[in-house]
């Protein structure tokens, strides 16, 4: 199956020069993913091409203007349901969302610029995301960062070596395990033992200790987020 995206922008070569980038180009060369890009500039009927004006009530900076926009997701045949607003405001892109869109037949990102959003754009998104909490110029590195984590996610898009399985954030929602190449030895830190040993049943079990431990250590909400550590888990750490 396709997943099909449409980027909405007033700067598609951001987002068609990102494109060419390999895991990209690799899902879509593979027709595991198609990408279209939608020039905002184009549904305007401003001779100068603007999309953008003051807000009502004063404030500095310009917004997006409603109607280009409004104009596109009724026109536009490549509009793919649902439809997502990229901003601050929206609930924050997390690894959950991406496995979620990467089931999906396909959805709509809306990049905003200047100020933002007229509030009527929000109003007509299905949802708003945010990649997180601080503020771009633009959606458009927002957009490529949703594409990009929910696209690896496919099927086929990844070879087995670089599979997602046991990643940060996948299905346990802890972080990864410590990894380690070659040498074995570098300024006097080795690599642990149990990775040498063979023994693929005692490595496993270290790297779950280890991932528990990073995720103790390093991100003690998502411990708390996934509802705590089981007794099995609690046996791994001693
Ligand atoms: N005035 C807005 C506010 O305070 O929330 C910020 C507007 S920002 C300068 C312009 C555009 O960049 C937004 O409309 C949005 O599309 C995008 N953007 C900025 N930060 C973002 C973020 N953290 N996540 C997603 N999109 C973002």
């Amino acid at each position: 199956m396709t997943l099909r995206v449409t980027v909405m922008t007033i700067f598609p070569q951001m987002i068609e020069q990102y494109l060419t980038s390999s895991l990209l180009a690799r899902a879509r060369e593979r027709e595991l993913l198609t990408v279209d890009v939608v020039d905002l500039r184009a549904y305007t009927d401003d001779p100068r091409r603007s999309i953008d004006d003051a807000p009502y009530g004063g404030g500095p900076g310009m917004l997006m203007m409603p109607e280009p926009v409004l104009r596109v997701l009724a026109e536009e045949p490549r509009i793919v349901q649902p439809v997502i607003g990229l901003s601050p405001i929206g609930s924050t892109f997390s690894q959950a969302d991406a496995e979620e869109l990467s089931t999906l037949e396909g959805f709509t990102l809306i990049c905003g610029r200047y100020e933002g959003f007229d509030a009527r754009i929000e109003q007509r998104c299905d949802r708003l995301l945010s990649i997180g909490d601080f503020v771009l110029a633009g959606g458009e590195l927002a957009a490529l960062v949703v594409v990009e984590a929910t696209a690896r996610l496919l099927a086929g898009v990844l070879g087995n070596e670089e599979s997602p399985r046991e990643e940060s954030f996948a299905s346990d929602r802890l972080l990864e395990y410590p990894q380690y190449t070659r040498p074995r030895v570098i300024d006097g830190r080795e690599v642990p033992q149990v990775l040498l040993s063979g023994d693929h049943a005692e490595i496993a079990r270290w790297r779950h200790s280890q991932r528990l431990v990073r995720t103790l250590e390093l991100r003690p909400d998502l411990i708390q987020a996934r509802g705590g550590i089981s007794a099995e888990e609690v046996e791994l750490l001693h």
